[in-house]
């Protein structure tokens, strides 16, 4: 089936990328993803969402999300797209039980955060266990704080957190921090944060709230508990790529390369959200990424003609390679 614009994903991104496209007629098809919805799925409270001022459950939020873009006419596929090709137009994309193709794409695939991996973190997710401090630090007020990582991300979460919280430690792994000079001695200087060197995050104990973490020092392997009432776990976050690669320019981190705007490197291809925005990581800049990105393929469908799609069949696949290539060599 050809569609004139395709929107991959249904985050924020995504969803609101269709609304603006589906107001401006262009019937967009939004291939959700399995797991439609994005990552405020699974957050129970988003209190700064603009709107609700007496805040709104993550689900809920998306709920209505996708409601509006269906008001309007996007039709949303609940399909993960395995596959695209994008060396020439139309653009095609596949999922496990059928191929599209569109004149126009935009890539909201967004990101996930880096977890433990223990048990007790998932069980008591949203329940004190965050990814989020710029989210929840709010919610931590006059509280005991753990952050878990030691680059740069972890360094502005225990940051941020100071602002609410009595006492941030910080356990990391090593006896070292990987963030920037000027990250770390902030930090260090920082008379609210304390750092636990070579330690690592056993276990989250609390049945229905954290209450404390077990830490066991990698060194020695002896274990300590430390009371706390929120845990913060910055080990960073891992965008959903994967798919472009090849197909996309990527940078060093394995987010999506924005070029102007939303644009990517292939003509017709936009982006939008987590999937290239390493820096602010927000519902609500993810919204307005896909806004913007929903404006920038209006226009550019705006001059697409397909009689001369033979031309910027050559054109983009030529960009593409050259693109790809260059970013290689460098
Ligand atoms: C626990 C938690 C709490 C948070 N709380 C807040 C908060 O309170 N306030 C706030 O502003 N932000 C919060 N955030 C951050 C916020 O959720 C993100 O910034 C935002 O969701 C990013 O939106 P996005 O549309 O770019 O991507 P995402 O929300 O990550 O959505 C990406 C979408 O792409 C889909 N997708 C991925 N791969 C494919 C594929 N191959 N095929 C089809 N679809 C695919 C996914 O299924 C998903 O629907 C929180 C994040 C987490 C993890």
């Amino acid at each position: 089936m050809h569609r004139r614009l395709i929107i991959i994903g249904s985050g924020p991104a995504g969803y609101t990328a269709a609304i603006y496209s589906a107001r401006a007629n262009l019937e967009p098809l939004v291939i959700a993803g399995s797991q439609s919805g994005g990552q405020l799925m699974i957050t129970s409270e988003v209190e700064n969402y603009p709107g609700f001022p007496e805040g709104i459950q993550g689900p809920e939020l998306m709920e209505r999300f996708r409601k509006q873009a269906e008001r309007f006419g996007a039709q949303i596929l609940d399909e993960d797209v395995t596959k695209v090709d994008f060396s020439s137009r139309p653009f095609r994309i596949f999922t496990e039980r059928e191929e599209h193709s569109a004149d126009a794409v935009i890539v909201a695939t967004g990101a996930s955060a880096k977890w433990l991996g223990l048990p007790s973190e998932l069980r008591l997710r949203g329940k004190g266990v965050s990814a989020c401090a710029t989210c929840d630090a709010f919610f931590f007020r006059g509280k005991d704080v753990v952050v878990v990582g030691g680059g740069d991300t972890a360094m502005e979460e225990a940051l941020f957190l100071t602002k609410f919280a009595n006492h941030v430690t910080v356990v990391h792994r090593r006896d070292r921090l990987r963030a920037s000079k000027i990250m770390q001695e902030k930090a260090q200087s920082n008379t609210k944060i304390s750092f636990l060197w070579n330690h690592v995050v056993d276990e989250v104990l609390g049945s229905n709230q954290v209450e404390g973490v077990i830490v066991r020092n990698v060194l020695d392997g002896k274990t300590s508990e430390i009371k706390c009432q929120g845990l913060f776990v910055a080990i960073g976050h891992e965008p959903a790529t994967s798919l472009f690669r090849g197909q996309l320019e990527i940078d060093e981190r394995g987010y999506i390369k924005v070029m102007d705007g939303t644009k990517t490197n292939v003509s017709g291809v936009f982006v939008a959200g987590d999937v290239h925005d390493y820096k602010y990581r927000q519902a609500v800049t993810a919204a307005g990424f896909g806004c913007q990105a929903a404006l920038d393929a209006e226009k550019y469908l705006e001059e697409y003609s397909p009689e001369s799609s033979g031309m910027l069949k050559i054109t983009a696949r030529k960009e593409s390679l050259d693109k790809i290539s260059e970013s290689q060599t460098h």
